[in-house]
Parts: structure tokens; sequence; C-alpha cells
């Protein structure tokens, strides 16, 4: 019997379109020996879909898995899961009865806990971080006090919500001059892919940075800049986790901002990182430090400043990391030994292991 996998990609959230290029790498990954793909497609304005509501003139697809969007990366091809499933929605569309879910959603809505509630309630088992750890990680100020109660060193930084701002900006600001050196990173608490973040050098363009943070968020974090460089560890497993080969980000630009990720081509990876047996320790017990103070399970992605003098220091963990074949998650892997189609494998058995260990 072939595993009944659902498929779940594009959200309301503003990694909408990150998640149509994910979906369409697995579902060409996926070992159709072995798994029958159902794509459960999520509209940017939250709407469900599924089976023949997947299939249309292809502009209407278009439209609808874009959201007519203009800023979309253009290196985003139309991603119709029914091309590449080759099998009769039509005949299996409705009510089959799902062995597991993978969610391949980014940010809110997707990746911080509210998906997988619907799942835990659903009692459907489904790959990665449960409700608590996405909710956690997706939150940064959350996931920063979390990691200092793990004795894990961060860059200094202050954080607000919406009203504070309104009620005292004058207060708030001095309390950032004081406390952070610049430049300083201003960023919504609650999202990812660089969006809505900005670095700034004075006090004129962090009052701007902190308008655009709150377009997308009602509490901001300003953290302290740091120059260091950027390595990213994957870790996969659940209560007896593992740690891949480091990987390193080199940006050539500025910071490693949204076209940078998706856009420009502008930054370099090191796959593996260039790090010595001491710094890859070091790394190594800060991800898994990281993944078990946020209670995680199947995988997430640990990212790490590491100052001159090699001192490590976490940025962010990220509980549903860019999953593309191209992406660093996956990479790290390959980098170790495991492929593209093998890690895909066995997140969905640490998934179903999960499930049947709550049973
Ligand atoms: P996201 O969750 O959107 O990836 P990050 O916190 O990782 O947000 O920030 C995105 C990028 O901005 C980082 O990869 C790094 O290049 C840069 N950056 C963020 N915070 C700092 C900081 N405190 N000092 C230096 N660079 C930073
Ligand atoms: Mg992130
Ligand atoms: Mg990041």
């Amino acid at each position: 019997m072939k595993i009944k996998l659902g498929l779940l990609y594009g959200g309301k959230s503003a990694e909408h379109e990150v998640s149509l290029l994910t979906a369409r790498a697995v579902t060409q990954a996926i070992n159709f020996g072995k798994f029958e793909v159902y794509p459960i497609f999520i509209t940017q304005t939250g709407e469900w879909r599924k089976g023949n509501a997947l299939i249309g003139p292809a502009e209407t697809i278009e439209e609808l898995q874009f959201g007519g969007g203009s800023n979309r990366p253009n290196n985003i091809t139309k991603f119709l899961p029914v091309e590449t499933t080759n099998t009769n929605i039509e005949e299996k569309e409705d009510n089959a009865n799902l062995d597991v879910i993978f969610p391949l959603l980014h940010g809110p809505n997707g990746e911080d806990g509210t998906v997988q509630g619907l799942l835990e309630v659903l009692n459907l088992p489904y790959v990665g971080n449960g409700v608590l750890a996405s909710a956690a990680g997706m939150d940064k100020v959350v996931m920063k006090q979390l990691f200092a109660q793990a004795g894990l060193s961060q860059v200094p930084y202050v954080h607000f919500i919406r009203k504070e701002w309104k009620d005292d900006q004058t207060e708030l600001i001095r309390k950032m001059e004081e406390s952070l050196k610049w430049p300083l990173f201003v960023k919504p608490a609650n999202l990812g892919s660089s969006v809505g973040i900005s670095k700034v050098s004075n006090r004129q363009e962090l009052i701007k940075a902190v308008e655009i943070a709150f377009k997308y968020d009602r509490k901001i974090i300003v953290e302290q800049g740091i120059v260091a460089r950027e390595i990213e560890m994957s870790v996969l497993g659940n209560d007896t986790p593992r740690c891949s080969v480091a990987g390193e980000v080199l940006p050539t630009k500025d910071f490693y901002d949204y076209e940078a990720k998706y856009e420009d081509g502008t930054t370099n990876y090191a796959i593996p990182a260039v790090v010595s047996p001491e710094l890859l320790k070091k790394l190594e017990d800060a991800a898994i430090r990281a993944f078990k103070v946020l209670d995680c399970s199947g995988l997430v992605r640990a990212d790490f400043f590491v100052s001159e003098n090699e001192e490590v220091i976490i940025n962010e963990v990220n509980t549903m990391p860019g999953f593309t074949p191209i992406s660093m998650y996956p990479k790290l892997w390959m980098e170790s030994g495991l492929s593209y189609s093998g890690l895909i494998e066995e997140l969905i058995e640490l998934a179903i292991e999960r499930y049947e260990e709550k049973q």
C-alpha cells in the first residue's frame, strides 16, 4: 500500500511564493512507487483548494497561485502539481484518508504553529515541528528568551509593540541608543525570508525602518548589528537529533536580504563551510541545544553568527527552512550523504514515529 501524502503549500504569508517553489521541487522528488501525492493549495487569501479546484485554464491557475502579485521572484515557474503527479485527480479527489501531511509553508499561518494545531485537532501525522516549537520559533523575541535560558550567546537587542512605540517613541529610541551600538537591524518579530528587515545607521533611518516593520507585525525587535560570518546547521531527528555539516552564507552585498535570498544571485555559499573541528563542535553543540530548548521535532535550521574570535552567537532557528533542492537545509544534508528524496522520506518517517509515540 502506498502512503497517502498530503502536500500543503501556498498559504497567506509573505512567503507564499517561496512555498510554491518548494512544493514543485518536493513533488518532483517524491518516489511515486512509495507515495501517492495529494496536493492541497492555500491561496494568498487563505482559501483551500484541492482536487478539481486545482485544475483550470493555465492563466487562472497562475493567477490563483501568484495572486496576480507583481513582486514575484522571477525564477518561479508555474507550479502545476497535476502535471507532475500525473494521476487522475478527479478519481481520487475527495475524502481520501491521508496518512501524513507535509506542510510546505513558511512564515505566519504555516510555520508558526497554527496549521500544526489544525493538524493536531484533525489527528493527522505531519512532518516537522509541533505547535510549541513552531510558535516559539516564529517569534524572534520568544525564541531569544528561550535561547538565553539555554545559555546560548546572542547579540544585544530591544523589543517593543506598536502601542509602546506610539506612546513613547522618544524613550524607546533613547533606550536603543543607550544599550545598542550602530548599525542596528530592525525586524518584525514574526516573519522570515528577511521580509520587513532593515539595517540602519542613524535615528532617521531607524524611525523609517520601525514604520516599515510595523506594516508586518505589531511586535518589533531591534538588534545590534554584528560583523561576523553567517554559518548555518541543519538538524534532523526527533528525540535524538543529529547535525549536518556546516554551511556558510556569503552575501556580497550589505546583508542577506530578500533579493539576495531569492532573486539577484548575489549570494555565494560555502558547502561545507571551512571551519576548524573545534568550531564545528561548538556549532553542533549550540544547534542541538537550540533544537532541544524549543522542543523541536523533525527538522530545524539553526543560523549562527561567528565572530572574528570564533565566538558562536545564535541568530535564529527556522522551523520550516527553505526546502527546495538548492536551499541550504537540504543541501547540507546532501553534502552529509543524504539525498533530497532520502531526506523527504526520513522526515515522513519521523512524522509517523512522533505521531505513533503520542497515541
Ligand atoms: P529572517 O528570519 O527573515 O531570515 P534574520 O534575523 O535571519 O531574519 O535576518 C536576515 C539577515 O539579516 C541575516 O541572515 C543577516 O544577513 C542579517 N542580520 C540580521 N540580524 C543581524 C545582526 N544583528 N547583525 C548582522 N546582520 C544581521
Ligand atoms: Mg528566519
Ligand atoms: Mg534568517
